[in-house]
């Protein structure tokens, strides 16, 4: 046996071991609470190849340690104060996207770090529960309302910030309940898979002073921070969290509390909002990313008390967001506008401006979350292919490709993405849609071994499937080829189901060189059932499918934009063919669509396989997420007359 044969072997083990650990701590639910159930149920990834596997190993190797091994993530916890006001939310994202990292890859120097900083953020609580990186006098329990708009950080003008700065007067108030949500959130997460009974006492500690300060009769949790309250309130998924994990009925009192809050301010509102079909500009002035936490909560809120007006809630938030928010890229998209509060607030769809509208990095994390919650809920392939539109453009989009930075923003229409290393809440949300794209390769659901993303990848079976692994191999999503290979180690009798991806035609499937009668069920995947053995092949006969799509805009202006299967295309520009008007005799017709996409003619690009010019111009088309560099961007949206 060679090396590598042996260490696969290793992993694979180590790999069953974790899996064992994760579901005996997922489908046990130790406190006795009924969940309602997630239908979809992960396989254990054992590693990822190709496109999808550099991208997250990219972050694996460069930015997880350069912000674990940054005083940054821990200093302001040590050191009160600490010096930006949503400093304490990095630990717990990095604590988030560490676990499934090493959930997959059995990494134990990425258990090591996530050890020592758990042990040293535990260290800082107080005897009243408080972990946070406030001043004493500016904690939330000291100033548990912001009622003056100038304590409040991301609510002033840059300019009086820095006054503020100057005299010493900067209190960068009204975001330390934000920091217990991150921190409650990572630390339940880290604690699922290395059970600890300390840690959840320190949660419970968190979770009793916040009772304590916005409980019944209390403040009102919706009049701290910005923006109505609707960054407080993302704190509702991390008190769901653990009452799932304690049972104690007064952590599910307090998540119904905080949803009465959030009901009975009329500027919030977000359930009343959503269950009347309403608009997701509104609520909280439509801040996207906190907008979309909110429902993540209300998402677990559902599971833990089978009330299905929070279940609708989400899903027709789901439905808004999906239909007037996102852009091909799959980013969901905020702009500037009169009625709502700054640029990372969504606005109507029919103010989109592609060099205005942008997408927040945490939005699109947070968007995968979302639809990744309502997949494993249904198994329903819509809801997984935004999430992988989103991961394969916006996502890598907002990735640097050598090493550790990260966007902040993108606009569709811009000459260069403004890569960061510095922290920012988006370099810390987006790894963690990276580690869940990953974590969902394969799965079961009701019996059937699912196939969820062709992503090339090795997945380990459960007994059910005969054990062994399943590889995807092929080359998505530079194209259509896919093969998946089983490797069970005992032959059995199953459904196997595929999910194909958007905008991507399904042709046919050969097992083992033979064509078969596959059906697509009612969920969206294919299916073919019969006995398994170990060797089988299944061959994919599918093709990336070129579909443009109108995004209406601003003063009636109508923009063409173009997918090929799930990428989104776009001319890498750059300052100088940026303003360049790009047609000369071409003309985009916006109702004749078909017409658009047969203007669309293969062409040789040096970037990538993928590649189309537009018929007698000098525009050439590839995937968005490689024309950012340092030097371009994206041109993702093209005038229509
Ligand atoms: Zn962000």
């Amino acid at each position: 046996m060679n090396r590598n044969a042996g260490l696969s072997i290793l992993r694979i083990f180590l790999a069953t071991i974790a899996l064992l650990i994760f579901q005996g701590n997922t489908t046990k639910i130790k406190s006795g609470v009924v969940v309602n159930p997630l239908k979809w149920e992960s396989l254990q990834t054992i590693g990822e190849e190709g496109v999808v596997g550099e991208r997250v190993n990219l972050w694996r190797n460069n930015r997880f340690w350069f912000i674990g091994e940054s005083g940054y993530l821990i200093d302001g916890f040590e050191k009160r104060p600490g010096v930006h006001p949503w400093q304490g939310e990095h630990l717990g994202k990095w604590l988030h996207a560490g676990v499934i990292a090493y959930k997959i890859t059995g990494n134990e120097k990425i258990k090591k770090a996530m050890d020592e900083m758990v042990k040293r953020v535990l260290a800082t609580q107080r005897a009243d529960g408080y972990i946070g990186t406030y001043a004493d006098e500016y904690t939330f329990m000291v100033v548990p309302e912001s009622t003056d708009p100038k304590s409040i950080a991301d609510d002033i003008e840059a300019s009086e910030r820095k006054k503020l700065v100057e005299t010493g007067k900067n209190i960068r108030g009204g975001w330390d309940t934000w920091t217990f949500r991150y921190n409650i959130y990572g630390l339940l997460t880290y604690e699922e898979l290395f059970p600890n009974e300390k840690i959840v006492e320190a949660c419970k500690k968190m979770a009793d002073l916040l009772i304590e300060v916005y409980g019944v009769d209390k403040y009102d949790l919706t009049k701290y921070g910005t923006r109505k309250g609707i960054s407080a309130t993302t704190v509702l998924e991390s008190i769901v969290m653990l009452y799932q994990r304690t049972g104690e009925k007064k952590y599910l009192d307090f998540a119904k509390e905080i949803v009465e809050m959030s009901e009975n301010n009329p500027d919030l509102r977000l359930m009343g909002t959503m269950l009347e079909n309403k608009s997701v500009v509104h609520p909280g002035e439509g801040k996207g990313y906190q907008l979309m936490s909110n429902l993540i909560g209300y998402f677990r809120l559902y599971q833990v008390t089978d009330n299905e007006k929070y279940l609708r809630t989400v899903v027709n938030a789901w439905d808004d967001i999906q239909r007037n928010h996102i852009l091909v890229t799959g980013g969901p998209w905020s702009q500037k506008e009169e009625y709502n509060g700054n640029s990372e607030c969504f606005a109507y769809t029919d103010d989109f401006n592609p060099e205005k509208s942008h997408v927040e990095g945490c939005c699109d994390a947070t968007w995968i979350q979302l639809c990744t919650q309502l997949f494993e809920l249904t198994g329903d392939a819509k809801y997984y292919n935004e999430a992988e539109i989103t991961l394969l453009n916006s996502v890598y989009g907002h990735q640097e490709i050598e090493g550790k930075e990260w966007c902040y923003y993108i606009a569709p229409n811009s000459t260069k993405p403004y890569y960061q290393e510095k922290f920012h809440c988006c370099g810390s949300s987006e790894p963690r849609a990276l580690e869940i794209y990953s974590d969902h390769f394969a799965g079961s659901f009701e019996g059937h071994l699912s196939v969820n993303t062709l992503a090339p990848s090795t997945v380990a079976l459960s007994d059910h499937f005969g054990g062994g692994i399943i590889q995807i191999k092929g080359d998505f999503p530079k194209g259509s080829v896919t093969n998946i290979v089983l490797g069970n180690k005992k032959t059995k009798y199953f459904t196997l189901e595929f999910r194909v991806p958007a905008y991507t035609s399904f042709n046919g499937v050969k097992v083992n060189g033979k064509s078969v009668d596959a059906k697509i069920n009612n969920r969206g995947f294919v299916e073919i059932d019969k006995e398994w053995s170990k060797g089988d092949v299944v061959a994919i006969d599918m093709e990336f499918k070129l579909v443009a799509t109108v995004q209406p805009g601003k003063n009636g202006q109508k923009w063409i934009a173009f997918n090929y299967g799930p990428l989104a295309l776009a001319q890498k520009s750059n300052a100088e063919n940026f303003k360049v008007e790009p047609f000369t005799n071409v003309e985009f017709v916006w109702y004749e669509t078909n017409k658009a996409v047969k203007m669309l003619k293969p062409a040789q690009s040096s970037v990538s396989n993928i590649a189309f010019y537009i018929e007698n111009s000098d525009v050439t088309l590839i995937p968005f997420y490689l024309t950012g560099s340092r030097t371009s961007g994206p041109k993702t949206y093209f005038k229509c007359n």
